[in-house]
């Protein structure tokens, strides 16, 4: 049976978290899949980060630090995301960037890891992991001697031998949207004496994520995709509490001093995750950070992550469905797993131009891969966006989407393939102004 406008619009009608999406800023004509990237701005935003300005810096000036609760910021938050990400209060802390957080723990568990078996000095990570994961366990690897062993996700459990100290891994692909299982992964790495860092970039507020029930050892996260916590939020960092006394991190600044203020010359860590703090918070991203957390949570009283899981995979379901269907022929195919839990909340699609003459293998076989007729999703990308449906495009030639389901309906996923079917039919991509490349992609 085909899928038609009549049933998207009928599946909004009754979706119970329809609500939501009143908390949220959204610009008139603008269908926003780009969530995973940037959160677009609560509502709650811009009065609350205006009452942070004017108020408790303007006229409680350094007195806010107590009356207005600045110095426990990075512990309420993080509890707001602990209960997000399966974690219990006091273990998770919001704070830094998730680039830094990923050096904290990376160190931690090596330090942990190479105290009980010096022998261990392999790194291992996925090949097509986000950069910056890529380039913090370089540096790290280099400045240790130890050696970054980088593969693709079928060889990870047979690469995990004595040799490995920790597994480093981004829980969702930020490029393809593939999920691993947590649980049975950390299970292997812990069969081998490994222990596990899990970036949770694109899991935190996407999919349902139970640190304690995957025995996961760390984690981290960002603030300003799925969270909705603003541009350049802070991020997060989750120990498992097995771990978080045993080592100090690398960056032991004065906020993960058992006493700050004591002002003494000589470091004494905090005990808990107040250990993987580093210096003074930036308030006003924290404010707005938890205005985007709050967002999350108003889905709690709905069935919390579990709802919002169930709604974006029928949410992804749908668009991959109508793509399919409406968009046959116009050299798109789905390159995310079809499978439920084999993915995130994000939709990726590979575009072969079906015109061009073609090397014989697939599209997905050439990721990573330029080639003749392969050129177009940028374009294509630019052109959704000048229509007012905002994805993004990861090179070579993919076409990704977020489906946030707190303010995405059913008819929104039906008018974006209407949008994208337009854009390939009458080759709207192939015009000059698609065609000249930004900065930021
Ligand atoms: C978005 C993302 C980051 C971002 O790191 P920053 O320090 O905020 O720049 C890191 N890792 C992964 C896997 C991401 O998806």
């Amino acid at each position: 049976m085909s899928l038609t406008l009549e049933h998207c619009r009928e599946r909004d009608a009754r979706d119970p978290l329809r609500p939501l999406r009143d908390l949220f800023t959204l610009p008139a004509g603008v269908i926003y899949l780009d969530g995973n990237s940037l959160g677009p701005m609560p509502k709650a935003a811009a009065p609350r980060v205006a009452q942070a300005v004017q108020q408790e810096w303007g006229e409680g000036l350094i007195r806010s630090w107590n009356s207005a609760g600045w110095f426990e910021l990075p512990q309420r938050l993080g509890d707001k995301i602990g209960t997000i990400v399966g974690a219990k209060p006091g273990e998770v802390v919001a704070t830094d960037s998730t680039s830094i957080n990923l050096f904290k723990v990376l160190s931690a568990a090596l330090s942990i890891a190479s105290a009980g078996s010096p022998q261990r000095k392999v790194v291992v990570s996925e090949r097509s992991n986000f950069p910056t994961d890529l380039y913090i366990a370089e540096a790290l690897c280099k400045e240790r001697g130890l050696t970054l062993k980088l593969v693709e996700p079928h060889e990870i459990a047979a690469s995990l031998d004595s040799s490995v100290a920790v597994l480093m891994l981004t829980h969702v692909n930020y490029r393809t949207g593939a999920m691993h299982d947590m649980r049975a992964v950390t299970r292997r790495a812990h069969e081998s004496g490994a222990l596990t860092v899990w970036d949770l970039a694109h899991s935190a507020g996407a999919v349902e994520v139970d640190l304690h029930g995957a025995h996961a050892d760390f984690a981290i996260g960002c603030g300003y995709k799925y969270l909705n916590g603003g541009p350049g939020a802070p991020a997060f960092v989750w120990v498992h509490p097995r771990h978080a006394d045993r080592f100090w991190q690398p960056l032991a600044g004065w906020w993960s001093h058992e006493a700050p203020f004591e002002f003494t010359p000589h470091y004494r860590p905090a005990a808990g995750i107040a250990r993987y703090l580093c210096g003074t918070q930036p308030i006003l991203s924290m404010t707005a950070l938890e205005c985007g957390l709050d967002t999350v949570l108003a889905a709690q009283p709905f069935g919390g992550m579990k709802a919002l899981r169930e709604k974006s995979l029928a949410l992804t379901d749908t668009f991959i469905a109508l793509v399919e269907e409406r968009c046959a022929g116009h050299g798109v195919s789905l390159v995310t797993p079809r499978e439920h839990a084999l993915r995130g909340s994000q939709v990726c699609l590979a575009y072969v131009d079906p015109h061009a003459s073609l090397p014989p293998e697939g599209a997905s076989a050439a990721l990573g891969r330029p080639g003749a007729g392969r050129e177009g999703a940028y374009a294509i990308v630019q052109a959704l966006i000048a229509r007012g449906v905002i994805g993004d495009f990861r090179a070579p030639e993919i076409l990704r989407f977020g489906f946030t389901p707190l303010y995405l309906g059913f008819e929104d996923v039906w008018n974006a393939v209407e949008h994208l079917r337009e854009v390939l039919a009458t080759a709207e991509w192939k015009r000059d102004e698609f065609n000249r490349r930004n900065a930021v992609t």
